[in-house]
């Protein structure tokens, strides 16, 4: 059977394409893409003619048996998506899972992904983290979600929508609290690259201030939770649960 490729393409500077995401591209019979217009002129650059074949979230499940059947015929086929790592907030879960399931070969030709790019530059603790991803579009569920790791303890990484940036800073702030430092990494490898670092509060307020700041691509990174002083083990929730008790006592 043929090899399924996982190639991560550029977030934005197209230097960032590796030689070997190159060679492979060139080499392989098919590129699965998430959008075949977009990654027409990604290829056309590079001088690469490979056909591609859209494989998107809409299609993914079912085209995947397209896929398989010619890696199953001996064809190696690239996964790309419109840009950084497939997989990551982008489509290619499906076809991996089903290559693998058929004992297709699977493998990752790394390269640029906005998350590690902006905690590789945020200067926020980096071993350890979690990435949550695109937060719910609407405030209750985006504040509900908030509030479930509003004690995480692990640096926090989101992908947000520029015209959400604001609201999501906002809500933010009232959640993990205004004096929380946060980093936002907008437009990174590009020309109007910025890596801010505040308070959320104040984060906020920057960003309210310059419009500027709410175009484009962005990442925002929040510092984990930091127990207070003398109170490293006990929670919030695990001090209001004992006020509870303690108003039951005679
Ligand atoms: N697969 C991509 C990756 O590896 O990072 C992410 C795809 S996701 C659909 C797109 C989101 O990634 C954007 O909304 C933004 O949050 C983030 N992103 C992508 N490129 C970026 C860049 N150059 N600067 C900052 N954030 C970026």
């Amino acid at each position: 059977a043929g090899t399924l490729y996982v190639v991560a393409t550029p977030i934005g500077n197209l230097e960032d394409i590796s030689a070997r995401a190159l060679r492979v591209l060139t080499e392989v019979s098919l590129i699965a893409a998430e959008d075949t217009r977009h990654s027409q002129r990604l290829l056309q650059h590079f001088g690469i003619s490979t056909p591609l074949q859209a494989c998107h979230e809409h299609n993914e499940r079912d085209q995947g048996g397209r896929f398989i059947a010619r890696l199953l015929a001996g064809d190696d086929v690239a996964l790309i998506s419109d840009a950084g790592t497939p997989l990551i907030s982008d489509p290619g879960f499906h076809l991996v899972r089903q290559a693998r399931v058929a004992g297709v070969r699977v493998v990752p030709v790394p390269g640029a992904c906005a998350l590690v790019a902006a905690l590789s530059a945020a200067g926020l603790p980096s071993d350890r983290f979690i990435f949550e991803g695109f937060l719910p579009a609407k405030a209750a569920a985006r504040c509900a979600r908030l509030e479930s790791i509003k004690e995480e303890p692990r640096t926090l990484i989101f992908y947000e929508a520029p015209h959400r940036l604001l609201e999501s800073l906002r809500d933010m702030g009232k959640i993990f609290g205004a004096d929380r430092l946060a980093v936002l990494g907008r437009e990174l490898t590009k020309t109007f690259e910025t890596l801010k670092g505040l308070p959320l509060g104040e984060l906020s307020d920057w960003v309210a201030a310059d419009a500027n700041q709410q175009r484009g691509e962005c990442v925002l990174l929040v510092a984990g939770w930091q127990a207070p002083e003398g109170e490293s083990a006990v929670t919030a929730e695990a001090l209001r649960v004992l006020d509870l008790l303690l108003e039951d006592l005679p």
